[in-house]
Parts: structure tokens; sequence; C-alpha cells
């Protein structure tokens, strides 16, 4: 097929905001004016692409941008683009704005928008996989994931000084509605007791009668920290303090783990792959997504990149127990 010369490109972000979409859009417009390409933001996702919300951006539209979490370009969920109709008026925006091709900065659902575009009309479309829960298929890191480890991390060893100090148990809800990703990093990295994740089965009364073992042995605090979508932790806690007798305290840290200005890691990962998915563009592929593997970049299929990912949560739980002794 021949490669039509990309002149003017598209820009969006999609799904939830995440720390570092704010860098890679600044590496993906200063990167494309750098080749002699025009760029233009697309306004609140897919639904602005549908909505005609397009603007051109130039080099000093991102001025000082890349420290800050979440998006300038905002970012929406629009349920009208899953259907034909949404999908047939976004295509009618991207001819009026005589856009060549489009980079979607977002997750697994925002992809798939992306792949559809391809699969409808052959318009070359370029993943930049962003997303705090770090489950999209071929690459190893997403922008986001890091920043938002840590934020819960910094509190989870802040509730540590207090369960510690009051001798109690702490039960922390962290993000992840199907994946488990933050809370076993985060439980490592926290030296959490145990997790609780959507993965893997768990069991309240062995949980309860480690507790109460652990207690004989003089442990006198308790960190259990819950993904989202694996449990409520204030059930959990109920449980808990039912089967047990002692108290327990449950903190859901919620949103703050979206937000705030984006890791070093974070920001690197996102300009890195900002500035590929341009050159993708320009050497002619589409239907893509740019993903880290062993520190390279590279072109992953679309098609892929929506499947489910499939990680080893088990061998990191175990350590988690084993070092909980
Ligand atoms: P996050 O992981 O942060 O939630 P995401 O990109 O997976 O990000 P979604 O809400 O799943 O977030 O998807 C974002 C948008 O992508 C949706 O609001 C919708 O407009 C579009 N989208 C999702 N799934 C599809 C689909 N099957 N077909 C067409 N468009 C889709």
């Amino acid at each position: 097929m021949k490669i039509k010369k990309i002149k003017r490109i598209g820009l969006l972000t999609s799904g939830g905001d995440c720390p570092g979409m704010n860098a890679c859009i600044r590496s993906v417009v200063r990167i494309a004016i750098f080749k002699g390409l025009e760029v233009c933001g697309i306004f609140k996702g897919y639904q602005g692409l549908i909505e005609g919300q397009v603007k051109p951006l130039n080099r000093r539209s991102v001025s000082n941008i890349l420290s800050y979490g979440g998006t300038i370009l905002k970012t929406a969920r629009s349920s009208e683009f899953k259907s034909l109709p949404g999908q047939k008026r976004a295509k009618s925006v991207i001819e009026e704005n005589g856009l060549d091709g489009l980079i979607v900065i977002g997750g697994g659902g925002s992809f798939r928008g992306a792949h559809l575009l391809w699969q409808r009309w052959k318009f070359p479309v370029i993943g930049v996989p962003a997303t705090i829960d770090n489950d999209i298929n071929g690459t190893d890191s997403t922008i986001g994931a890091d920043t938002a480890v840590n934020t819960a991390l910094y509190a989870i060893d802040k509730i540590r000084d207090t369960a510690t100090s009051l001798e109690r148990i702490f039960v922390i809800e962290v993000m992840g509605r199907e994946t488990g990703y933050i809370a076993l990093q985060v439980g490592l990295a926290g030296g959490a007791e145990d997790i609780i994740i959507s993965e893997r089965r768990y069991n309240i009364d062995k949980m309860s009668a480690d507790i109460r073992a652990g207690h004989k042995k003089g442990k006198v605090s308790w960190i259990i920290v819950v993904a989202e979508g694996a449990a409520s932790a204030a059930e959990v806690a109920g449980k808990i303090t039912r089967k047990t007798g002692f108290e327990t305290r449950v903190t859901v840290l919620g949103h703050v783990q979206r937000g705030g200005s984006p890791s070093a890691d974070d920001r690197v990962l996102a300009t890195r792959l900002g500035a590929k998915a341009v050159e993708f563009l320009i050497a002619g592929q589409a239907d893509k997504m740019v993903g880290v593997v062993d520190s390279r970049i590279k072109a992953v299929d679309l098609s892929y990149a929506i499947k489910k990912k499939k990680v080893d949560t088990e061998t990191l739980y175990k350590l988690i127990r084993i070092l909980a002794l």
C-alpha cells in the first residue's frame, strides 16, 4: 500500500488521566514541529473529536507543562464514539481538519477506539500507553504507573508510623479495578503484611489466623493493601475485626493516586514514547502502539496491545508474605 505523506497530525488524551500525559504531549508537539509537521490538539478525547474541538498547537502551547499532572488537552470517556455513527462523525472531523494521522495517549479502551479507526478507514493511528494500572499488553511500563505507585507508597509509609505506634491493623485501599499492579508494588515496597488483588483468591479466615499468630509472636501492627476491584477495604476490615477481636482502621487512598507531578521515570518514559510515536507516523506505521520492552521502544500491534496482559503475580505475592514473617 502506498504510504501517504504525513503533514498534519492530531493528538488526544483519552480515558483516565495520569501523571506524565503532559510530558508526552510536550514531546509529541515539539518533535512533530522539529520534523516539519503541523500538530492539532483535540480536546476531551474522542468526545472532543466528534464535537470538532480541534485547535492547532505550537511549541509555546506546551511550555511549562512537563512537571504537571493531568492533561492540558483534557480527557473524557465517550460512549458516543463506541457507536458507528459516533465514529463516522469523528472521521468527518478528521477530514475537515486535514489530519493525516492521529496519536492517542491513553489505556486499553482508548486503543480499542484507535484500532477501529484503522480497521474501518485505514486511518493511521499510533497509541501511547498511559494508565496508572500498567495493564497494557506489549509494554513493560505505562506512563503514570510509577508516579501512582510512589504516591500510594508515600501514604502507606505514613500510615505505617501510626500503625506501629498505635499497634493497629490498617486496611488500605489503592486503585486498580481489574489489576493488582499498584497493590503488589506498594505491598512489596511498603512492607505490607498481606495484599488482596483480583488476580488471586483471598481467604479471610487464613488472614485472620495469620494476624492472631503474628500477634502471639509479638507483631504489633499489620498493613493489608486492597486493590479497589478485588474487595471493599471497609468490608475486609469489618470481617477481620469480627474474626480476631482486634481493632482495624480503613484508609481509601482514592484519586490522590491519579494526580500530582510525574516522577522522573514517568517523564522520561512519556518523552521517549511521545517522540517515537511521531517518528512511527512519519515512517508510515499505523495501527501500532509504542511499547517499551527491556528498555527498548518497539512497535506493537494495537490488536495485541488490547488483549489482556498476563502477569505473574504469584512470585511477588509469595515474596510479600515471606517478608511479613
Ligand atoms: P484507563 O485505563 O485509564 O481507564 P482507557 O483508555 O482504558 O484508560 P476507557 O474509559 O476504557 O479508558 O476508554 C476511553 C475511551 O475509549 C472510551 O470512553 C471510548 O470513547 C473509547 N473506547 C473504549 N472502548 C471502545 C470500543 N470498544 N470501541 C470504540 N471506542 C472505545
